[in-house]
């Protein structure tokens, strides 16, 4: 290899090499073979050629400055080819190090994102100036890809910022920073507002540094805050693990234990053994299954969820002006926000004046507290409600592109509604509806264009749940569904597309994890340990705080109307063990959950959470009846895996990234599975080992855990949960 073939060499007269980003193969440039190679070239001559150089400018000609590791490389990585990335990594580093260590000024011109080994590329820069754009993104967020950044990006943010802010403002968040924000938090040393004043500022700092060196490598540095050895970090150094645990909740998140430990020990040695324990670390994350559950979910699954790849193809895209929200309570009011806050005018309508203004102060209050925060400013928020019109009077609706309804879970009332409002808007408007159980293909007929009928379930608060879960009717046209979708990533939000059926994916799916966790409270297992299992399990919401926040007069209501359903269809209903004890809280103890001040917990006057009940141990509560916390763990996991696999052996659910990725965003399945089925995957021994697992759970806790005889054949055929693209 004699040639660089993805970073170009452009030297002008004056002794300034411009070294340009630019994989000819890629969209983006990565940290790829040919990078690799590309970079021990360029080296090579920089050092040949140092004397006739009086500087270097590190750019790229992407939209991307660069993107960092090739994901799909590392998703690849086995134990037994752990040495590879090892070897690898090290060598790019030694490299930025004789780069560093040139002695001439090297400035990183950031035109675009530079987040992992983009950041890592500028870290070993003398000077980095970014421009400020939209697409400027700078930081490490290889934390939330259970990895951690090993291109030198540990060693010299603790270096640049000391040990507690290198973790808490960039390795362990990873938070990405737009320009400005990079360079107050000190990632960066400069902004620049065009690319001419970019590449002028670069030449500037060539021209006033003749001799750069990086503040590690001059004499009398110490890296700033001090290090472990200090007495003041000493005292403060044990409790870091142990916030750590807080922050995952003791989910089992290998990354930022190692993060934190590459720091520390890194902080204590000299750069070079720094680098080879950053490696380590890091090629110990790389090597296990967590991380690739993550990149597996939140890379892949998720570009492809976005991306559209089960959007009809052929439907050209359309946006949506204006909407009308049916409905202005809680999901009503979350909805109108989201969507005027993505440029789309809004009408708001309840049943009197008053309800509707009642659910535009839910945006109000939302837009104070932005401007409050510096989110945003009073313009833009004043601009934000100004395309938002609280109305009764379904006249208003004239011209409505889309209509969202959100009114009272009853179908009666739902086909009113729809009936009052779809001679008003626009003759082809889209017509979703926010149930989050009735079938929508009832609801659809209540409409007289069924075709153009779809279900759009958002997910509470609205403002903050990224997820959206579209769903199609038996009549609903593809079409609708195309227009659907392009309004969900219209209003920046993840659109999962399922086909309908009761409780759809999400709701049903979620409903066998309270059930699970209730069951055991059943069995006469310690509640507080199986709240504590939900929690260590990586769950967000713990499994009892749950069922309050939902209410227990809610399940009551699904069972029966889908018992209901099942025997009108000539099934038989299977009770699930949860039901007796949801039974006895309501009818027996009188507790229905937070809203009436009274259920798995109690509750202050105020509303806030006062403990669990002590009426749990005295009712259901067998002392010294333990399960195993695995057992406790996975019986939750488990029930909602095998409900999955059952949705796609019914056609509900058409894709693996669909079902990984709602799962995460929607009903809060652990992050680090890589969601449900991603899960199964990764368990130990694939899928055969989960099935295995299943059939001692069903031998112990009951039928519901024998594994589907579609997970049965795929184990058995060696395959996995994949989508075929
Ligand atoms: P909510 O009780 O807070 O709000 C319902 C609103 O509809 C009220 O403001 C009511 O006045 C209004 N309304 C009733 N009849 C109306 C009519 N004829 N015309 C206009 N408005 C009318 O309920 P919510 O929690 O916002 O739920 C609304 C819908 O969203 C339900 O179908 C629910 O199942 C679904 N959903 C709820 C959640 C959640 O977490 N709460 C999540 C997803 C979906």
């Amino acid at each position: 290899m004699t040639e660089s073939t993805t970073i170009r060499w452009e030297q002008d007269d004056t002794g300034v090499v411009t070294l340009v980003l630019d994989d000819p193969n890629q969209s983006a440039n990565t940290m790829n073979q040919a990078f690799r190679d590309s970079l021990a070239v360029i080296t090579d001559r920089l050092e040949a050629e140092r004397d006739s150089l009086r500087g270097v400018i590190l750019t790229s000609a992407k939209k991307t400055f660069f993107a960092g590791g090739d994901l799909r490389d590392l998703i690849r990585v086995t134990p037994e080819t752990a040495q590879e990335l090892f070897d690898g990594g090290l060598a790019i580093k030694r490299n930025l190090r004789r780069i560093e260590t040139l002695g001439k000024p090297v400035v990183a011109a950031i035109n675009g994102a530079a987040l992992g080994g983009g950041f890592e590329l500028a870290l070993a820069c003398h000077h980095r100036i970014a421009l400020d754009t939209p697409g400027t993104r700078i930081g490490c967020p290889e934390v939330t890809l259970g990895l951690l950044p090993g291109g030198g990006g540990v060693v010299r943010t603790v270096r640049l910022l000391g040990i507690a802010d290198a973790l808490l403002k960039v390795l362990l968040q990873g938070t990405q920073y737009n320009a400005r924000r990079a360079r107050d938090n000190g990632l960066v040393h400069e902004v620049a507002e065009s690319p001419e004043e970019l590449i002028a500022k670069a030449r500037a700092f060539i021209d006033a540094h003749p001799e750069s060196r990086q503040p590690w490598d001059t004499p009398g540095y110490k890296i700033p805050g001090g290090t472990p050895a200090h007495p003041k970090f000493a005292a403060n150094l044990p409790a870091f693990p142990a916030n750590l645990r807080k922050q995952t909740n003791g989910a089992p998140y290998p990354a930022p234990r190692n993060i934190l430990a590459a720091a520390v020990e890194g902080s204590q040695v000299d750069f070079e053994t720094a680098q080879v324990i950053e490696a380590r670390y890091f090629v110990e994350l790389a090597a296990g299954q967590i991380s690739k559950n993550m990149i597996q979910a939140f890379f892949f699954d998720l570009q492809a969820v976005n991306s559209g790849a089960n959007r009809p193809k052929g439907v050209e895209a359309r946006q949506v002006r204006k909407v009308a929200v049916l409905g202005a309570g809680m999901m009503g009011a979350g909805i109108a926000y989201a969507c005027a806050r993505a440029g789309i005018d809004v009408v708001l309508k309840d049943v009197s004046a008053e309800a509707a203004a009642k659910g535009k102060g839910y945006s109000e209050k939302l837009c104070a507290k932005a401007v409050a925060k510096g989110r945003t400013t009073q313009e833009k928020a004043d601009a934000l409600l100004a395309r938002i019109t609280p109305t009764a009077e379904t006249a208003d609706l004239a011209g409505c592109d889309a209509v969202i309804e959100a009114v009272f879970e009853d179908t009666a009332l739902k086909h009113k509604v729809f009936q009052e409002i779809e001679s008003v808007v626009a003759p082809d408007a889209l017509l979703c509806s926010n149930t989050s159980t009735l079938p929508i293909t009832t609801l659809a007929e209540g409409v007289e264009r069924q075709a153009d009928f779809i279900g759009l379930h958002f997910f509470s608060p609205v403002d903050k749940m990224p997820l959206v879960e579209i769903i199609k009717g038996e009549r609903t046209g593809e079409e609708a569904l195309a227009r659907a979708f392009d309004l969900v990533r219209q209003i920046n939000k993840t659109p999962i597309v399922v086909n309908d059926s009761r409780g759809f994916f999400t709701s049903r799916v979620i409903g066998h994890f309270i059930n699970e966790g209730v069951a055991m409270v059943g069995e006469g297992v310690e509640p507080a340990s199986v709240e504590q299992a939900a929690a260590q399990a990586g769950y967000p919401a713990k499994v009892l705080s749950l069922m309050d926040e939902l209410t227990l007069t809610l399940p009551r209501k699904i069972r029966a109307e889908t018992r209901r359903a099942v025997e009108e269809a000539g099934g038989t209903w299977t009770a699930h063990p949860a039901e007796t004890v949801v039974d006895r809280m309501v009818d027996e103890f009188g507790r229905t959950g937070r809203s009436g001040g009274a259920g798995f917990y109690d509750y202050t006057e105020d509303g806030k959470r006062a403990g669990l009940w002590p009426g749990l141990r005295e009712h259901f509560t067998k002392p010294g009846h333990d399960i195993p916390f695995r057992d406790m763990q996975e019986r939750m996991l488990f029930a909602e895996a095998l409900d999955t696999v059952r949705l796609l052996e019914e056609g509900v659910l058409t894709s693996v990234a669909d079902a990984n990725i709602g799962s995460v965003l929607g009903i809060g399945f652990p992050g680090w599975t890589g969601g449900v089925l991603q899960y199964i995957n990764g368990y130990e021994g694939g899928l055969s080992g989960f099935v295995a697992r299943a059939r001692e759970l069903a031998e112990r806790y009951g039928d519901r855990f024998t594994p589907l005889a579609l997970l049965v054949a795929k184990a058995e055929k060696g395959e996995t949960f994949t989508d075929a693209r």
